[in-house]
């Protein structure tokens, strides 16, 4: 038995090995610790309670499973039992994750805070369009389980705060024992869909710079988990000064590794008199109707009218 506590709990649908004739190793514990131990039964679900047992365990069990909210990985289970690897490491002790401070020019989320606790922060201090799209994430029940590191570190799928993160050059820091870097969450998603972690690499937490916005936007239809509801997501930002666009960001995401943005459609609109000219807003959406590839024609369509709506629309200050 290891020094940290190795149990294994029924997850409300209970866990399995993937692979191997051993019973599982789902009994809900009862009284202590229900401890199981690795040898004898099935997946081994670990509890550090620190960020340094955190760290130690992944660098340990490099191919562990990173268990936060697990409502993601529950929710992709074909039968009734969850698919686990044989190891898998909780978060859900790990105080240090679930930290949040701010300061005049960033706010700083611990990567395993629930979303519900996010929110429970209150619109004046997390930026507009976050706040707007953490609100669309499941139902109460699983806003209380979810993550925001769990939502950003799912490979191959970009779910609804990744593309807002990302406009709002927002980073995670990333921890593995003995090191730790910056990564922009634009970055986190490699084109392939892999994610851009190391191995045993951990998101400790998210810092969103605060910035102020004259126009924050966030809209979605569908669901990033239901493909044919053929989602989409869009966030615009504008800052305007006078009658003039001093900044304004826009992107889109159909849940795609690839987010629909134009650095230069935004460098062209700087400095432009508000209301816009037709002709800007024209040269704009055609530049938006080509980007990016695989989004079904609703998908396009939804993308372009909404930037056409955000561009007429506007604030003059
Ligand atoms: C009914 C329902 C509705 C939902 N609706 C939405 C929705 O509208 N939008 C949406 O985006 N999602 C939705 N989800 C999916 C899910 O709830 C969210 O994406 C959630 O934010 C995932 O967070 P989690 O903590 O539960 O992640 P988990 O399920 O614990 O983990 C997800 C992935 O991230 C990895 N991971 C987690 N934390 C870390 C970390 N700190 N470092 C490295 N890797 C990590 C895990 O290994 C795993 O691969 C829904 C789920 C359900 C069941």
């Amino acid at each position: 038995m290891s020094r940290y506590r190795i149990r294994s709990r029924e997850y409300g649908v209970g866990v399995r090995r993937t692979s191997g004739s051993r019973a599982a190793c789902a009994t809900r514990p009862t009284s202590g610790d229900g401890e199981c131990s690795v040898a004898d039964r099935g997946t081994a679900v670990y509890f550090p309670d620190t960020l340094g047992e955190l760290l130690l365990l992944a660098r340990r069990e490099p191919d562990a499973l990173i268990y936060s909210g697990g409502t993601f990985i529950l929710n992709q289970r074909v039968s009734r039992f969850a698919d686990l690897p044989p190891a898998v490491i909780s978060l859900q002790d790990v105080e240090e994750l679930k930290r949040v401070s701010r300061s005049e020019r960033y706010l700083e989320i611990g990567a395993a805070l629930p979303i519900r606790d996010i929110l429970a922060l209150g619109r004046s201090n997390v930026p507009e369009c976050l706040y707007s799209a953490l609100r669309m994430i499941g139902p109460a029940a699983v806003a209380s389980l979810a993550t925001l590191g769990g939502n950003i570190a799912v490979p191959g799928r970009i779910l609804t705060s990744v593309p807002v993160l990302s406009l709002l050059d927002a980073r995670v820091e990333l921890r593995r024992q003995g090191s730790s870097r910056w990564l922009a969450v634009s970055r986190v998603h490699k084109p392939n869909g892999n994610l851009e972690l190391a191995e045993s690499e951990v998101i400790t937490r998210v810092r969103i710079p605060l910035q102020p916005w004259s126009v924050e936007v966030f809209r979605r239809f569908g669901s990033e988990l239901a493909p044919e509801s053929e989602p989409l997501s869009f966030c615009g930002l504008a800052r305007t000064s006078n009658r003039i666009v001093e900044e304004i960001r826009i992107i889109g995401s159909a849940g795609l590794p690839a987010p629909l943005r134009s650095r230069d459609v935004e460098s062209e609109l700087v400095g432009r008199r508000i209301p816009l000219a037709e002709r800007d807003i024209a040269t704009a959406v055609e530049v938006y109707q080509t980007l990016g590839t695989g989004l079904t024609p609703i998908q396009r369509d939804r993308f372009v009218r909404l930037v056409q709506w955000f561009l007429l629309n506007l604030p003059a200050s």
